[in-house]
């Protein structure tokens, strides 16, 4: 089983890029393979003149392989990958404008191999490309069926050669325009999976943080606390402690609802300035937050909160000049084990506690 993985890593490249040109090129050499095929089987049936079938065979073989390392090595090349499929796209026409020379009673089934090499072009070309190649398809083969009937008017008979050549003109020419649409429809494709994207992204967003101060909103922060307690094998105590802002009601009465709005953004921005990447502030509610401090002693908690304390005095909130900031917060250690409900419940009354007892303060449960 991975002797085959290596060998289809080995054929087929692991660079996305390399292995949608691989997957062409694989394409292309089944349809390579069954033409021989059938081209074996009309030798067989004395339909093809044998020598001038092998020489068109071989010629097919060399030229997948010769296209195979093209695009192994086109990294030091340094080939388009537009090029390299234009390089391809007038091989495979050159094997069926061959083709159809040699195939007697049934040239007329090799129009098909052309028609199909150009919706090739339609997936891997644009469609001014695509549209150049059907052009030197129609000619290619118009001359080929020209010269046909002008050296063996008896097997290739000129009017017959004429229709043929109307069906195959008009068959190509339209394949190519219908390339055009293809390719509006690819790029509108393109253009709603860029918006899908950009609103996904959006969502993900307004799902996971708070519009107002940028911190981890309620919802989000119970997802975080889900996962503390899917969390095992750490021994240290995990802390969280509830934050209040003091007398924030005053702040909206006496300077407005918008300068209380920048006092939030400014005690958040604050208090996750003194934090380390670990810890995770959430926005609880209304003036109130949630601090999750995971594998925290809780005496280097009450530090952690301590320190933020200081910040939060000293930060200049704008339209706030004098007045300064206080919190209250209530801290609780998780013990191994313990559902975060509770740890909360107990941060809460200790947050009770520090409010009764003077505000400004924190109060460890
Ligand atoms: P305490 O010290 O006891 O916590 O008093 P407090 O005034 O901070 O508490 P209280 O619960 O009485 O008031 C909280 C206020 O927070 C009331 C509410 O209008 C205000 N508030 C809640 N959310 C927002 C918000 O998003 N922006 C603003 N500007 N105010 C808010
Ligand atoms: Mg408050
Ligand atoms: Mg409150």
């Amino acid at each position: 089983m991975s002797l085959l993985r290596h060998l289809a890593v080995l054929l087929c490249s692991t660079d996305p890029g390399l292995h949608r040109m691989l997957q062409y090129w694989a394409a292309t050499c089944i349809l390579y393979v069954v033409c021989i095929g059938l081209l074996l089987v009309q030798v067989e049936h004395n339909l093809s003149n044998a020598g001038a079938a092998y020489g068109l065979m071989t010629f097919g073989a060399y030229g997948a392989l010769a296209f195979y390392v093209l695009i192994r090595t086109n990294a030091r090349l340094r080939l388009a990958p537009d090029q390299l499929a234009v390089g391809q796209a007038v091989f495979s026409l050159t094997c069926a404008i061959w083709a159809y020379a040699i195939s007697g009673p049934l040239r007329a089934a090799m129009l098909t191999m052309a028609v199909v090499i150009i919706v090739f072009c339609m997936f891997a070309l644009r469609p001014r490309q695509t549209l150049m190649l059907s052009a030197c398809a129609t000619l290619g083969m118009g001359a080929t069926m020209w010269w046909l009937q002008a050296h063996d008017p008896v097997r290739f008979p000129p009017m017959t050669e004429a229709v043929t050549f109307g069906y195959l003109a008009g068959a190509l020419m339209s394949t190519a325009l219908l390339s055009g649409e293809m390719s509006k429809l690819r790029s509108r494709l393109k253009q709603q999976k860029r918006e899908l994207s950009d609103a996904l992204d959006t969502i993900r967003v307004l799902a996971t943080v708070d519009e107002l101060t940028s911190l981890v909103n309620r919802r989000h922060m119970n997802e975080v606390l889900e996962a503390e307690e899917r969390r095992q094998g750490c021994a240290l105590d995990t802390c969280i402690a509830l934050l209040d802002i003091d007398f924030f009601k005053q702040v909206n009465d006496r300077y407005g609802h918008a300068t209380g709005d920048a006092v939030l953004r400014c005690f958040s921005a604050a208090a996750r300035a003194s934090l380390r990447g670990s810890d995770v502030l959430a926005r609880w509610g209304g003036e109130e937050f949630l601090l999750l401090l995971p594998d925290t002693a809780p005496d280097d908690a009450r530090a952690a909160l301590e320190r933020m304390a200081e910040r939060v005095h000293a930060m200049k909130v704008p339209g706030l000049e004098g007045g300064h900031i206080s919190f209250s917060a209530g801290l609780a250690t998780r013990h191994l084990g313990e559902p975060c409900a509770e740890v909360i419940s107990r941060a809460d009354s200790a947050l009770y506690q520090a409010k009764e007892t003077g505000r400004n303060r924190i109060v460890l449960a």
